[in-house]
C-alpha cells in the first residue's frame, strides 16, 4: 500500500508499545497541532482570523501556555482574540448597562424598585441570555480541537482502509494491546460503514477479544500494584505493575495524560 501523510503515522502508532494506538495517534497529532499554533503560523493573518474567531478550549490554551515555545506569540494571539471577543460580547450583551455606579449608591440594595432600576435595566435579561448562549456556543469551539477532530476522522478512515487492504497491517493490528474503551466503541460503531458484512464481523470480534484480553491483563497488574503495599510483598518484583494505574486509567477512559 502506498504510503501517504496519513498512513505513516498510523503505522507508527500501531507499532508503538501502548495501551491504545488511536490514543497514541491523537496524542502525537495533538502535540504537533499545539506546536503549529505556538509556532510561526501565529503570525500569519489567515491563522489569526481563525484563532480570533474560535480561540482555544481550556485544555489547549493550557497546553499552548505550558509549551513555553513562544510567550510573545501567545500574547499576541490572546490579545487580538480578546479584542475580537470583547466586540462580540458587547454586541450579544446588547442592552446591558455598563455603568454600575447607581447600584452601589446608598439604599440601592434595599429598594431597587423605587430607584427605577428594573425599568432602566429592561433590556438586560434578554441581552444577557444571548450573551450566555454565545458563550456556550463559543466554549465548544477551538482551533486545535477542530484540526484534531478532522484529522482523527481521516486516521480512522485510514485504519479501516489499511485493515481492508494490507495483510501486514491486519497482523500488526491483532498484535497490539487493543484499544481504550472509548476507541473500542468508536471502532466497532464505524466498522459497519467501512467494511463489508463478514469483514466487519471479524473486525468487531478481533477488537472485542483484544479489549477483554487486555483489560484482564491490566486488571491483574493493578491488582498486583495494590498487593505490593502489603509488607509481605515489599521485596517481590513489581513486574509490569509500576505504571499499572496510569495504563488502567487510560484503558478505561482514553485519558492519555496520566501516562506521560
Ligand atoms: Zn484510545
Ligand atoms: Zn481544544
Amino acid at each position: 500500500m502506498a504510503e501517504t501523510i496519513y498512513t505513516v503515522p498510523v503505522s507508527e502508532a500501531f507499532e508503538a508499545d501502548c495501551e491504545c494506538p488511536v490514543c497514541e495517534l491523537r496524542r502525537r497529532f495533538e502535540n504537533e497541532t499545539v506546536d503549529y499554533f505556538a509556532g510561526p503560523s501565529l503570525m500569519e493573518p489567515d491563522t489569526r482570523i481563525v484563532t480570533n474567531d474560535t480561540g482555544f478550549c481550556s485544555r489547549h490554551f493550557g497546553m499552548l501556555f505550558t509549551s513555553q515555545a513562544n510567550k510573545l506569540g501567545l500574547g499576541l494571539t490572546l490579545d487580538t482574540y480578546m479584542q475580537e471577543q470583547i466586540s462580540r460580547i458587547k454586541k450579544y450583551a446588547g442592552g446591558v448597562r455598563l455603568d454600575l455606579s447607581e447600584d452601589s449608591e446608598d439604599g440601592a440594595e434595599q429598594a431597587p424598585a423605587k430607584k427605577g432600576l428594573f425599568k432602566k435595566k429592561a433590556a438586560a435579561p434578554s441581552g444577557a441570555k444571548n450573551l450566555a448562549g454565545y458563550i456556550r456556543k463559543h466554549e465548544c469551539e477551538c482551533a486545535v480541537c477542530k484540526k484534531l477532530d478532522y484529522t482523527m476522522d481521516r486516521y480512522i478512515d485510514i485504519i479501516f482502509h489499511m485493515y481492508r487492504g494490507d495483510k501486514n497491517f491486519r497482523e500488526k493490528f491483532r498484535n497490539t494491546k487493543g484499544f481504550c474503551l472509548p476507541h473500542t466503541a468508536l471502532l466497532i460503531e464505524t466498522s459497519g460503514k467501512k467494511l463489508s458484512g463478514r469483514a466487519a464481523d471479524e473486525f468487531c470480534e478481533t477488537v472485542s477479544a483484544l479489549l477483554i484480553k487486555n483489560l484482564e491483563r491490566i486488571e491483574k497488574e493493578v491488582d498486583w500494584f495494590t498487593k505490593k503495599f502489603d509488607y509481605r510483598n515489599v521485596d517481590k518484583d513489581w513486574g509490569n505493575s509500576r505504571d499499572a494505574l496510569q495504563r488502567g486509567i487510560q484503558k478505561m477512559t482514553g485519558n492519555i495524560d496520566v501516562t506521560k
